[in-house]
């Protein structure tokens, strides 16, 4: 097996084949970045040399930017460790709902591995009705807020503790986290990353990782897909051959090397998409904030799990912060709630991914704008928050753009049963090169106002797991 990347679709993926693989198997990591330890970063006071626009071009809206990191744990260094399960309704749009795509599996079938997942990223969280549990999370919630607590008093079981991986307790390899809100490198290694977290997959002696080599295409001929074209740093060129190919390189990088290797599967590229996020500042009337334990403390659902409205408009995960701007007047600085409403965006097939043509290598990103479906739950955001935040005595809102991003890149080789209407099947399985496999968020059909990154882990975790050994 040859799998390129080490991120979290990389490594939950390899955690269960080395579970299940036969003791003779061999497996090659091939990964483009390097590997900077957590002290490193540290030292150099982050990854402020890295600029992903050094690795793809944008078009379209000008105030649309994509997020991510290069190198051993992808983005796993920088992410923020926002963790909250996708919920039941969010995998049935199609039936529901008639907009999108339903999943070709439910959240039933992903359940178990849901689990799974939190307890390898030592999740954090307490269990709430709209995404049912089998078991708890392995570590308690954090604490709330001022503005939190009245809230989850308002709306009881629908104002929750955020689920994170930032740790609440200490674990074998983390810290406990201390609530600074500077997550993008965490000081105290409190987040979990693969770092800290999943490297000795990487040490069985059946693996062998090789850094600063990139894939380049893939080989195929007839219906198969046999080899990884790939490049080093210093510009060695070669190819490997395998009987099992994944690709695990992100949402852009995925597209990118199928459409550069002749994948001509209508949707390869299309469909790219992400949450539109909006932060509003809430200046309050003697309620003080930021004496939470993390930085994101929490969860509204009363706007995502809500069946009438998501006929006509676009669900919104609510998300309270615990990090932001202070009030400037002497003695208020902290009766101010910094939120977050989070929208999900249908995927259309206008947004895509271009490969990269000629001298320059570097993918483009064209992002034509969001869907009307998003646009009409956009519209009514001021009702909303009243709604949502009647009980907090609000004296003022300071509302920001739109974020140029969410830093969750989605869409491009969805996965379906249909391959009219679909890239990979349910395991990330080509529908055309049966011996490539696909993961990560490129595979979602749509995107729930969940952050992504549990539950393309999860799914990672079920497609390793549903491979038979012959
Ligand atoms: C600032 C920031 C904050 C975020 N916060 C959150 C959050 O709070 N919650 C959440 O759910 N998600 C968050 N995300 C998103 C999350 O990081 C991604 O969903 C997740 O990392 C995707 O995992 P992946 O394994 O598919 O891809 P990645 O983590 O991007 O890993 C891809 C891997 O492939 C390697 N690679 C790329 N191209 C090649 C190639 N050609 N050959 C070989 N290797 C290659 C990369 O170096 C990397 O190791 C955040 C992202 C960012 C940037
Ligand atoms: S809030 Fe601070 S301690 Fe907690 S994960 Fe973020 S940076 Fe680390």
């Amino acid at each position: 097996m040859v799998i390129a990347g080490t991120g979290f679709a990389a490594t939950f993926f390899l955690f269960r084949i080395l579970q299940n693989a036969p003791a003779n198997m061999r497996i090659v990591v091939l990964e483009r970045g390097r590997l900077i330890e957590h002290s490193s970063r540290l030292a150099r006071r982050g990854d402020k040399e890295f600029d992903p626009e050094q690795y793809f071009k944008r078009t379209g809206d000008p105030d649309k930017s994509w997020a991510f990191s290069l190198g051993f744990g992808g983005s796993s260094n920088c992410w923020w460790g926002t963790t909250p399960r996708m919920i039941p309704s969010d995998f049935e749009l199609k039936t529901r709902y008639g907009h999108g795509a339903d999943w070709p599996f439910s959240y039933d079938d992903l359940e178990p591995f849901y689990c799974e997942a939190e307890d390898l990223m030592q999740i954090s969280g307490s269990a709430y009705p709209q995404a049912p549990r089998s078991r708890p999370y392995p570590l308690p919630p954090h604490g709330p807020t001022g503005a939190d607590v009245i809230l989850a008093k308002a709306w009881p079981g629908q104002h929750v503790p955020m689920p994170t991986a930032r740790a609440s307790r200490p674990t074998s390899t983390r810290g406990q986290c201390c609530s600074n809100g500077v997550c993008t490198l965490c000081p105290v290694d409190a987040k979990f990353t693969i770092l800290n977290g999943m490297r000795d997959v990487y040490d069985d002696p059946r693996v062998s990782l090789f850094m600063e080599t990139e894939v380049r295409r893939v080989e195929t001929e007839g219906g198969r897909a046999h080899a990884f074209e790939w490049r080093t740093a210093d510009g060695k060129l070669g190819s490997i051959a395998a009987d099992h190919l994944v690709l695990a390189t992100n949402a852009m990088f995925n597209a990118d090397i199928l459409m550069r290797s002749g994948d001509a599967s209508p949707l390869t590229g299309k469909r790219l998409h992400e949450q539109v996020g909006i932060t509003a500042q809430l200046y309050l009337d003697g309620v003080d904030c930021f004496q939470g334990s993390t930085a994101v403390t929490g969860m509204g659902l009363m706007l995502w799990d809500n069946d009438e409205r998501r006929k006509d408009m676009a669900a919104v995960k609510f998300k309270t912060d615990n990090y932001g701007f202070m009030r400037p007047e002497p003695g208020r600085w902290r009766q101010v709630l910094p939120i977050r409403m989070v929208y999900e965006d249908l995927p259309q097939d206008r947004n895509r991914i271009i490969p990269a043509t000629g001298d320059d290598e570097r993918p483009t990103a064209e992002f034509v704008g969001r869907s009307a479906y998003t646009q009409r739950a956009i519209d009514r955001m001021a009702d909303d928050i009243a709604k949502i935040c009647a009980e907090l005595p609000i004296e003022d809102i300071i509302y920001d753009p739109p974020a140029p991003s969410e830093s969750h890149i989605q869409g491009t080789t969805v996965m379906g049963h249909d391959p009219a209407d679909s890239v990979t099947d349910q395991d990330g399985l080509h529908h055309r090169w049966r011996d490539l496999r696909v993961l990560g968020s490129s595979l979602f059909p749509t995107g729930s106002p969940a952050n992504p990154t549990l539950t393309l882990s999860a799914h990672a975790l079920r497609a390793a797991s549903r491979m038979e050994w012959t």
